[in-house]
């Protein structure tokens, strides 16, 4: 099994009309790093540097996420892919940082379309170069053993990664769920699904991530994990 280390790239403040500031205003965001010996695999790569807009009305910290890297032993040039659960500002914000590289970035092909409306994030951070994006339909194993999800509900080109070897599967559910209770509920809550079609779609995604038994499970914006009951 690929060593999986969680990483805090982001602390957000959410602004009062945000639909999950009733729930705390205060959001943690997490990366993740897939230590797979074919190279490592980046999913998301939380809030990026230097926009106005973001910084006024989130009041993001931010971790470098080549510090974030090398604080769990990892170089950041030994990268080998990206996975973007979606693109929202706060979960490709530093894609950036391999623009121009030989890196590709995993994004659902819906969710590229989707970013395309200037209101749906920061444009220069989900912009990813036609060199570099793969542009996935549905579910696709990237690695061995490592497989994105289609899981639409947050949004409609959500996707979310599954690592299996032996008898162990961790889930990076990513924001198909906000937290970790909705997880357990199987229960999507408005606040974290962007368009009212989507919520049986969410439903059916949390079902599908949960019908893989996994031994664990991580989600961007809550520290709580899942846990296999045995
Ligand atoms: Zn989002």
């Amino acid at each position: 099994m690929p060593r999986i280390e969680r990483l805090r790239l982001s602390d957000l403040t959410l602004p009062e009309d945000h639909p999950e500031a009733q729930r705390g205003r205060q959001a943690v965001v997490f990366g993740f790093a897939i230590d797979h010996p074919d190279g490592v695999i980046v999913v998301d790569t939380g809030v990026g540097r230097g926009n106005a807009f973001i910084d006024e009305v989130y009041l993001p910290t931010v971790l470098d996420l080549e510090e974030a890297l090398a604080g769990v032993g990892i170089e950041s040039t030994s990268v080998a892919a990206i996975v973007n659960s979606h693109l929202h500002f706060d979960h490709c914000g530093q894609n950036p940082t391999y623009y121009g590289t030989s890196v590709p970035v995993f994004v659902q092909a819906d969710e590229v379309k989707a970013a395309r409306d200037r209101l749906y994030t920061v444009s220069e951070w989900a912009s990813v170069p036609v060199e570099q994006l793969r542009a996935v339909r549905g579910d696709e194993e990237i690695a061995d053993g490592v497989r994105l999800l289609a899981t639409p509900g947050h949004t409609r080109g959500h996707q979310s990664v599954v690592v299996e070897a032996y008898d162990e599967v961790v889930v990076i559910a990513a924001q198909a769920v906000w937290d970790i209770a909705e997880f357990h509920n199987e229960e999507a809550t408005p606040a974290n699904v962007d368009a009212p079609d989507l919520r049986d779609a969410a439903v059916a995604s949390i079902r599908r991530l949960k019908a893989l038994d996994p031994t664990v499970a991580y989600c961007s914006h809550h520290p709580d994990v899942y846990r296999r009951s045995r």
